[in-house]
């Protein structure tokens, strides 16, 4: 990958800029930069046609400093172990951001998921978990859905992890709730990127209701924010998939296309989408005039050989390090408003979160209870950030860094060293 697009190049230059805000240590620095342990090994594979394939599973464990490791797992066929650690770096500050008692950690596998059987899916996601179960645990690293995963891989995660041990629906969330999931964890993080996007167009003075919005992504994430955003009166007029993309100008029938992607599952493609609009490419889609740019799939889809396409009056980023740090300057240059990722996306780690203290407690919540206390964590940390922007005059990403960074650093200055 060109370096200027690298996942990790972009967030060390996040980082680093918020390490001079607070004028740290260099010490500090690197201990909050390091991550504290990779694994990574070759997993070997039969198919279902007997057929071997040798897959490289990871897991990055960035920092604990604040409870136990956090984050999701990725199968994608273009994850690495850089990836990863840019990944778990994130989920470090997004669990300080939305100061839930957690650390981050970031893992996967390198396979593309659909050209997988189910049966192939549980076998691999078991083989993956019984690699992995010697460095995670239901105090110590909690995995979660991330792309290309769901409540099914997280159902068999903690299968094989409880084989021979304790039964242990703590050690990941995201699971079913018919065993032992949270109500609401599913949109949790479509949801949260709602609501972010709600308070930022007051912030910015603009109309939501009013708001043209094009979505990149129609996963997990994308479906849940196209939910949220229309139910709100928004104009959904383009989404993409990693298939290609479709534009209709008086907007795209939410609900019909919500309801056909939940009767097709895991095989709704693009052949289902493309009969909501006209199709175009997923460059044009990029282009498409439109008050709202969210991006919900992958890293670095906004880079400096895009960013100028964009006409969007904000971004908010429900996928992690949509943007480049070269891309992300460039947007700040042209007053562009965007919502960072550690803000944005929280809202799925923090209902990860309620959904491990409703395995500790064996108590399930409602999903009002859910929604409601989803929206006071939001909020706390949405607050927190505005203070800090209007207070330093600085963007949304440096002001949520900084906090992130400085609860870091808090609770590794009160460990000792
Ligand atoms: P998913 O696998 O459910 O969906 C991914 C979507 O992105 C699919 O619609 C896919 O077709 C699309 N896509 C892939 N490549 C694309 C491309 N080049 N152009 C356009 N679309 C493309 O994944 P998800 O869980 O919805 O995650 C999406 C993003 O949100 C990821 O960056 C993930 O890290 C982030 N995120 C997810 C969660 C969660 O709870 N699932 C939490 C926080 C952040």
């Amino acid at each position: 990958m060109n370096k200027s697009r690298s996942p990790h190049t972009s967030v060390s230059h996040f980082l680093h800029t918020s390490f001079e805000h607070l004028d740290l240590d260099n010490y500090l620095c690197r201990l909050i930069e390091s991550p504290h342990q990779e694994m990574s090994c070759e997993l070997p594979f039969r198919h279902d046609d007997d057929s071997i394939e040798v897959f490289r599973a990871y897991r990055v464990q960035h920092d604990h400093s604040r409870g136990p490791f956090k984050g999701g797992i990725r199968y994608h066929p273009d994850v690495d172990l850089e990836h990863f650690r840019a990944l778990a770096k994130i989920m470090t500050l997004k669990t300080a951001l939305a100061d839930i008692p957690f650390g981050g950690a970031k893992g996967g596998i390198n396979c593309d998921p659909k050209k997988l059987s189910a049966a192939e899916q549980e076998r691999l996601t078991k083989d993956f978990t019984r690699r992995m179960s010697r460095v995670l645990g239901p105090a110590y690293d909690i995995p979660a859905p991330d792309m290309g995963t769901g409540e099914n891989e997280m159902a068999w995660i903690y299968s094989a992890f409880s084989e021979g041990r304790d039964d242990s629906p703590q050690i990941v969330t995201g699971k079913p709730v018919n065993l032992h999931g949270s109500p609401g964890r599913i949109e949790a993080t479509g949801r949260g990127v709602g609501i972010i996007t709600e308070w930022a167009a007051k912030e910015f003075g603009m109309n939501l209701p009013r708001s043209t919005v094009v979505i990149q992504g129609f996963g997990n994430v994308g479906s849940h924010v196209a939910e949220y955003l229309d139910d709100a009166g928004c104009t959904i007029i383009a989404i993409g998939i990693k298939d290609g993309a479709i534009y209709r100008e008086d907007g795209i029938s939410i609900s019909k296309l919500l309801e056909l992607k939940r009767e097709r599952k895991r095989n709704f493609d693009f052949d289902d989408l493309s009969s909501f609009g006209d199709q175009i490419s997923l460059e044009d889609l990029m282009k498409v005039e439109a008050d709202i740019f969210i991006p919900a799939a992958i890293s670095g889809a906004i880079h400096s050989d895009n960013v100028q396409d964009l006409s969007a009056k904000m971004v908010v980023e429900a996928a992690n390090i949509p943007i480049t740090s070269t891309a992300a300057t460039e947007l700040e240059d042209r007053n562009v408003h965007v919502v960072p990722d550690i803000l944005a996306n929280a809202g799925g780690v923090i209902v990860s979160y309620f959904e491990w203290v409703q395995n500790h407690s064996h108590y399930q919540w409602s999903q009002e209870r859910v929604r409601k206390e989803l929206e006071e964590r939001l909020s706390k940390a949405w607050k927190a950030v505005c203070s800090l922007v209007h207070k330093d005059k600085i963007s949304f990403r440096l002001a949520a860094y900084t906090l992130a960074v400085e609860r870091v650093k808090n609770a590794t200055l009160s460990r000792g060293f």
